[in-house]
């Protein structure tokens, strides 16, 4: 199939045509019809799939077919909303809106917080078609009365999932209450809960359903293996893999904010060019390291999950997991990030003993055994037993039920979680006593319960109250 029987138009084509695209994914040979038709779509996509093109394409095509009607002052309205969890993946799609309709007359803009108010008043006063932003500083623009939305005309809730995860839902239906009811509206989402159905249900009509399989799950061109390791050899093993493989390009993800910055420290001293990318950085310092990543200058960015969703990086050689993710669809995310769009990738999982709960949460899930290869020299030692895992207040990992105030080996600062136990709300199975083996535990490590817990906070929740506030994006 080519893109040429979709029904897009010769600006559009002429502009994936030099992107490089031939052939479109499933996602978009099912969704640029879909969404060029005017109807409502719901989309069961990750990124990696395509997905951006298929809803930015059309979404462009239907605002160049009806040109938009300026207000008494000249100024353009904005037609097209889009909302996105993170800045990265702001950022990002709306680079995607500016490659896909270059030859068009259309504008757009992006909006987070982070970075001043001004700039951003000035271009919404100049007015823009397409507007792709983040709850918050959506929000923010909207109570200053900077930002009309009443002309908005096509709305797209992008990683709806992790929008809820994030804890935003509030914020999405106050976005839903000041723009017009009548619009075309997308939701993309990479899993379907109960929740995101209740939102899809209040935000879309009569819609239609895309699903695509998730990439990674069929584990296409991803080569998976596993590491074993000793808990204290991990540094060293990162740092023995870089050099020995010469390893140009590597994400490299940590579950906590300090860990990676850490992590960073020890590969500078080892001279390899490191930087850590995490919601406690400035958006420019986080922008910096992306940009530098992607030109290759940068040879090892680190990330916490939250900082590297949406990150897009074309061909990503490497990734490696250097703790293993707590909640195991976050593997299918980490490891999403290389191999996508046709080239192969590697995702290395370095796993000490403390960690083996989650592998096999993950090897469950991805319904397949994940290949084991000790690295001379750095294989776990016999004596090593598994130790709990201290996540901001939550005691996690295979040591976790064996209760006794163990000290925090890893004891992290203040609000330094890179996210927060995710407790049985996924009921993945799991392993002993119907559980979840990760051994989630709530609370301050003082014993109690172990197993699953019923109160473990809502992970990375901007506003979740007593849970510790995380990784969630800043406005
Ligand atoms: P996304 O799922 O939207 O994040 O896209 C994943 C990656 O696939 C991006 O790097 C896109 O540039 C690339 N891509 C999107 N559509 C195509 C296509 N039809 N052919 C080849 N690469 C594509």
């Amino acid at each position: 199939m080519s893109f040429d029987t979709l029904g897009l138009a010769e600006p559009l084509l002429r502009a994936v045509h030099e992107a490089g695209y031939t052939t479109p994914t499933p996602i978009q040979a099912q969704a640029i019809p879909a969404v060029l038709s005017g109807g409502d779509v719901m989309g069961g996509a990750q990124t990696g799939t395509g997905k951006t093109a298929g809803f930015v394409l059309p979404l462009l095509q239907r605002l160049m077919d009806k040109p938009a009607v300026r207000d008494a002052r000249g100024k353009l309205p904005i037609r097209a909303l889009i909302l996105t969890p993170t800045r990265e993946l702001a950022a990002q799609v709306e680079e995607s809106v500016r490659t896909y309709g270059k030859h068009s007359k259309l504008t757009s803009m992006v909006m987070f917080g982070g970075v001043g108010m001004q700039p951003q008043i000035d271009k919404l006063r100049r007015g823009v078609d397409i507007l792709v932003a983040t709850p918050g500083r959506l929000l923010d623009h909207h109570g200053q009365r900077t930002l009309d939305l009443s002309h908005v005309e096509i709305f797209v809730l992008d990683e709806a999932d992790r929008m809820l995860d994030m804890g935003f839902l509030p914020d999405i239906k106050k976005v839903l209450a000041v723009v017009p009811a009548k619009k075309q509206s997308l939701l993309f989402s990479a899993t379907f809960s109960d929740e995101i159905k209740a939102l899809a249900d209040r935000l879309l009509n009569a819609p239609v359903l895309i699903e695509v399989a998730r990439r990674n799950q069929t584990a296409d061109l991803v080569a998976q293996k596993v590491h074993p390791v000793g808990r204290e050899m991990k540094k060293d093993l990162l740092t023995h893999l870089v050099k020995d493989n010469d390893w140009h390009q590597v994400l490299v993800f940590t579950r906590m904010k300090h860990g990676a910055n850490r992590l960073v420290e020890h590969l500078l001293k080892q001279g390899i060019n490191a930087m850590a990318i995490h919601g406690n950085k400035s958006q420019t310092a986080r922008t910096k390291a992306l940009a530098d990543f992607k030109k290759g200058e940068l040879q090892v960015l680190v990330a916490t999950d939250i900082a590297a969703r949406g990150i897009d990086i074309d061909q990503l050689p490497h990734v490696v997991n250097f703790e293993m993710p707590n909640v195991p669809e976050d593997y299918v995310h980490r490891i999403g990030r290389t191999g996508r769009a046709g080239s192969p990738g590697e995702a290395i999982s370095l796993v000490s003993v403390d960690e083996n709960g989650f592998l096999r949460d993950i090897e469950r899930l991805i319904k397949h055994e994940i290949p084991k290869e000790i690295i001379p020299g750095f294989a776990p030692p016999s004596h090593e037993r598994p130790e709990p895992i201290v996540l901001g207040r939550m005691v996690i990992g295979e040591g976790a039920g064996r209760g006794g105030a163990r000290p925090r080996r890893d004891s992290p600062g203040r609000g330094d979680s890179g996210r927060s136990a995710h407790g049985g709300a996924r009921g993945n199975g799991g392993g002993g006593g119907g559980g979840n083996s990760n051994g989630l535990r709530g609370g301050g490590g003082g014993g109690g319960g172990g197993g699953r817990s019923g109160s473990a906070p809502r992970r990375d929740g901007p506003r979740s109250g007593a849970a510790p506030r995380s990784n969630a994006p800043k406005r």
